[in-house]
């Protein structure tokens, strides 16, 4: 089923552009009028910063990138499923969790990555926008069907109000997983949707971004609001901080939304 057309239909080629001195890129669908202000967020020009640092330093790209006045929340990521609403004002920004919230115009959302999949969603008519962290584990436990649940429950988003952008993740084309990832995502919600492609050699492969998408598609999103910004991190190592190209070194990339201001 993930290998319907309609899938492979959503991909777009990244263009790169400059944002806050890094490599960057945004999604078409997002590059009109009321649309929520988002950047995919990849390596500096010049210089490589630690973990920490890149950490420290979201809540001033946010506002480089997305607006002045913005505040930021990040998560503690996990690797599991739960999400969490936040605003402006909230004591605590940087809540456990993989997947954040918010209907507050004043506060960006951002989710760190270095291969697992950015998921930014946006219900433009409500002014809610949500930032999903989909590993493997993530993404084999339905984190993806979990964020539609909690923009229903928290705003009243019905996935057909849904847009939903996909960002830079480890490609099909480099993520070649063991068994024990298979078997995750045989016993999670998205199994009937995965396709471990062998490529004829006799290893799975995994395309986070493809099972995602497949998955909102099935979920009632309509497919010309779902886009996937077709960029590997493997493969794009000299734009993309990457795990799999660096290992424990790798720093990380920043996926960046705020909600659109709605009148
Ligand atoms: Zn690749």
């Amino acid at each position: 089923m993930s290998r319907t057309p309609e899938v492979w239909e959503r991909r777009i080629e990244a263009r790169w552009e400059s944002a806050a001195g890094r490599h960057a890129c945004r999604a078409p669908l997002w590059e009109t009028p009321g649309a929520p202000p988002h950047f995919f967020l990849g390596r500096r020009h010049a210089g490589a910063g630690s973990a920490e640092r890149e950490a420290a330093e979201v809540s001033d790209v946010a506002r480089r990138t997305l607006g002045g006045g913005l505040r930021a929340a990040r998560l503690r990521q996990e690797h599991g499923v739960a999400l969490r609403r936040v605003r402006a004002g909230d004591a605590d920004l940087s809540p456990a969790g993989d997947g954040l919230s918010t209907d507050d115009p004043d506060l960006a959302l951002g989710v760190q990555s270095a291969d697992c999949l950015p998921i930014l969603l946006a219900d433009r008519r409500r002014g809610a926008v949500a930032a999903v962290h989909a590993g493997w584990r993530g993404s084999a436990a339905g984190i993806v069907l979990r964020a539609l649940e909690h923009l229903a429950a928290e705003y009243g988003s019905a996935a057909a109000d849904l847009d939903a952008v996909l960002g830079p993740a480890v490609g099909g084309c480099c993520y070649e997983v063991g068994d024990d990832v298979r078997q995750a995502v045989a016993r999670g919600p998205l199994a009937p949707l995965a396709d471990f492609d062998p490529g004829g050699c006799g290893r799975l492969r995994l395309d986070l971004a493809r099972l995602n998408a497949a998955a909102l598609l099935q979920a009632g999103v309509a497919p010309g609001r779902v886009q996937i910004v077709a960029a590997c991190t493997r493969c794009s190592v000299e734009r993309l901080h990457s795990y799999r190209a660096e290992g424990s070194q790798a720093g990380r990339n920043w996926s960046l939304i705020a909600a659109p201001r709605v009148r």
